[in-house]
Parts: structure tokens; C-alpha cells; sequence
């Protein structure tokens, strides 16, 4: 196949064509402020309001819920920090071990100023320990901070039921749902949810613009100041294309997302069965758990992801690992480090994240070519059994 097969689609996904096509004219025609008062500025206004409304209808919520930002690092980061600003009399924050950097490091920073923190485990599937959860919520928790679905394992939380035992106590919820939006349904409406993370190029947007979902009424303090744009909660001149973007691919992920759970689940497990069963030593890690239909986490014992990974390039072929080297030393994903997945196959796990544009050729492309690599990785290895 001599094109790019990308299985790489919880990194980034592909612009649509669909959404470039809406962002093409402001850049050189409709490149107005929103915020000016001449109409040439103005009808960019509308349009932004347009874009919020289609953002608002993936997410089941009001328009003016939505506040647009720079990604879904920033959505987070304004999430958390926010929050805790706004309940300074609060002093405890509750997470989970396996959250994105984006969430995981601003909590721990916020430890090392003084907060309490507490990091609620996952079992062998991926799953949060609700126990746990259940005994530390108390009167001193300022936030609680749970990702809607994993970015390694497509591990999906059930997220209302926690959102509901959270808010029930007057406490504040925020999801990560940078991974869920546009693949699985959300209703804003039917949800306890009080803040919601999303990130356009997750969805078939351009990179450098997210969302947050504030539901009304949520004590929360702007994290950008400066001047009035996002009806004051996020300072700074408008993303126009990025937002224009935005709102058309939740159009579309809305239009899609029966797609998602049936065609693209197909590819996903039809992937999942051809390599098991090309491979030896190798499993799908959460394959028990609840999981997005585009994920697969496959750990092949005794070989590092790394090396897996040239050879599927040099094959044309994108995918991830967990791990990442830090400081000379090769660490195993701590996600999959905190399900307990042993060290030789943590080391050896390759993600493979689909989308809509996916084909069932580029899966037995796949499976036709990965075998081979594994073997040979395999005779090279000094710990693989031979
Ligand atoms: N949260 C999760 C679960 C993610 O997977 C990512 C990106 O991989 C982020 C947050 C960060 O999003 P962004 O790249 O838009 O900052």
C-alpha cells in the first residue's frame, strides 16, 4: 500500500473536508473582529454564534454554555484551576491514576501548592475503583476530576453514575471528555455533569481550538483575563476559523456518531481478531471493560512498543505506544502501569485509534504485515522465550 495508514486518530485526526471547506473564507475574506462594531466584523459575530450552537447540540447543552478555547489542555486546565478558585475555602481534589498529562500534572502542581490530593485506582480491566471514590468524597473536596473515556485503553468510565454521587453532595464535577466527544452520545440535558472538557482536533476540527461546557450557574473563575470576549469567562481575540471549524465537525461528529459505533467498532474488532490470532504472546488490554468503538490496546509480550512502532512505519503504518522515554530510561504508560499489566508486555503495547475514514483494507493491511514484524522483533529480543 503505498499510502499512510493512519491508526493514530486519539493523537489527531484529519481535518474533514467538510470543515475545511466552512473555515476557508475567514482567513482572507471574513477575517473581521467579532468583537468590532462595523458590520464586516460583526457578521463573524453571528457566525461564531452559529458554531456554538452546533457545539452545543453534540453536547446536548445551551449555547451559552459553551465557551470556545485553545485546546483541550486549556479546557482542562481552565476547568480545574477555575474551580478551585472560585471555593478557596476548599482545600481537597480528587482524581484518577490514569487521567491525561493535561488534568493528572495540574492536579499534582496544585498538590505541591498545598491542596490534598487523592488519585483513585483502576482493576486489570481499567476500571475505576467507585469505592474508593465514594470514601473520599467529603466536605473538604473542592472538584472532582474524571475523564469521561481513556485515551490509552478507550477505557469509558460511567460517567453519570459518578457525576451523580459527586454533585449530590454540592460537589463539583469536571469530566475530560476529549476522547468521547463525537464518539459516543452526550446530553448535557440528561447529565449531572457541571464541566466538560472537548478538543477540535480530536474530531475532525483544526488543532488549536477547544471547548469547555460550564453548566449555568457553576461557581467558577475565568483562568485567561484580559478583555470581555466569551462573555468574560476566556479573554482573548477569537479562534475565527478554529471556532467556525469546531461547530461544523460537531455537526458532522453528531451526523457520524451512529457510523462510529457500528461501522468503525467493526474495523475495530476485526483488527483486534486478525492480529490476536496472527500473533503469539499478545492480548487487548480492557478487552472486558466498557470501551470507545475506535480504540484497541494491544500488548505484545517481550518487545518494546518502540520498535514495533518502526517497523509499522517503515510499513507506512501510524499508530502509538503508552510509553514514553524519559531521561534516558524507557517508561512504561502509567495507565497501563496503574491496571498492574506486567512490565514486559506494558513495554511492548501499541495503540491503534480508528475513525470514519478508516477501511477495512487498511486493517487487513494490517494483519497481513504485523506478524512478520512481530516474529522478527521477537528473535531479536533477549527475554522473549524461544
Ligand atoms: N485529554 C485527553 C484524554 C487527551 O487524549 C488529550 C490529547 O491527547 C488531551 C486531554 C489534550 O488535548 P489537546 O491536545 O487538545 O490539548
Amino acid at each position: 500500500m503505498n499510502k499512510t495508514v493512519y491508526f493514530d486518530n486519539n493523537a489527531t485526526t484529519k481535518v474533514a473536508p467538510e470543515v475545511l471547506a466552512a473555515i476557508e473564507p475567514y482567513f482572507c475574506e471574513l477575517y473581521g473582529n467579532p468583537s468590532s462594531m462595523h458590520t464586516f466584523g460583526g457578521q463573524v459575530g453571528h457566525n461564531i454564534r452559529d458554531a456554538r450552537q452546533q457545539t452545543a447540540d453534540l453536547l446536548g447543552c445551551e449555547p451559552e454554555e459553551i465557551v470556545f478555547t485553545g485546546c483541550g489542555t486549556e479546557s482542562d486546565n481552565a476547568a480545574i484551576k477555575g474551580a478551585i478558585a472560585a471555593q478557596p475555602n476548599k482545600r481537597k481534589i480528587i482524581t484518577s491514576r490514569v487521567e491525561h498529562p493535561a488534568v493528572l500534572q495540574v492536579c499534582r502542581d496544585l498538590e505541591a501548592e498545598g491542596y490534598t490530593l487523592a488519585e483513585i485506582g483502576v482493576d486489570s480491566q481499567g476500571s475505576l475503583d467507585i469505592d474508593q471514590l465514594e470514601e473520599e468524597l467529603d466536605e473538604s473536596v473542592a472538584l472532582v476530576t474524571i475523564m469521561h473515556a481513556n485515551n490509552e485503553t478507550g477505557v469509558v468510565f460511567p460517567i453519570e453514575q459518578i457525576a451523580e454521587m459527586v454533585t449530590s453532595r454540592g460537589i463539583i464535577f469536571h469530566t475530560d471528555a476529549v476522547q468521547t466527544a463525537g464518539k459516543i452520545p452526550l446530553d448535557m440535558k440528561e447529565s449531572s455533569i457541571d464541566l466538560l472538557s472537548i478538543s477540535g482536533h480530536k474530531l475532525h476540527a483544526p488543532k488549536g481550538v477547544g471547548a469547555l461546557y460550564i453548566r449555568k450557574g457553576t461557581r467558577i473563575k475565568p483562568f485567561i483575563v484580559g478583555g470581555h470576549q466569551e462573555a468574560n469567562r476566556r479573554a482573548g481575540t477569537e479562534n475565527v476559523p478554529g471556532i467556525i471549524g469546531m461547530g461544523k465537525a460537531c455537526e458532522l461528529a453528531k451526523d457520524n456518531i451512529e457510523d462510529e459505533n457500528t461501522r468503525v467498532k467493526d474495523l475495530r474488532d476485526r483488527l483486534e481478531q486478525q492480529v490476536v490470532a496472527k500473533c503469539s504472546n499478545c492480548w487487548v488490554n480492557s478487552k472486558e471493560a466498557p470501551r470507545l468503538p475506535n480504540t484497541s490496546n494491544i500488548s505484545f509480550e517481550y518487545i518494546e512498543g518502540e520498535a514495533i512502532l518502526l517497523m509499522l512505519d517503515q510499513l507506512g503504518i501510524c499508530a502509538s505506544s503508552g510509553s514514553a522515554c524519559t531521561s534516558g530510561s524507557l517508561e512504561p504508560s502509567h495507565v497501563l502501569r496503574a491496571m498492574g499489566v506486567p512490565f514486559t508486555a506494558a513495554h511492548g503495547s501499541i495503540r491503534f485509534s480508528l475513525s470514519r475514514y478508516n477501511t477495512a483494507e487498511e486493517i487487513d493491511y494490517l494483519a497481513e504485515h504485523i506478524p512478520a514484524v512481530i516474529e522478527k522483533l521477537r528473535e531479536l529480543s533477549p527475554f522473549a522465550k524461544k
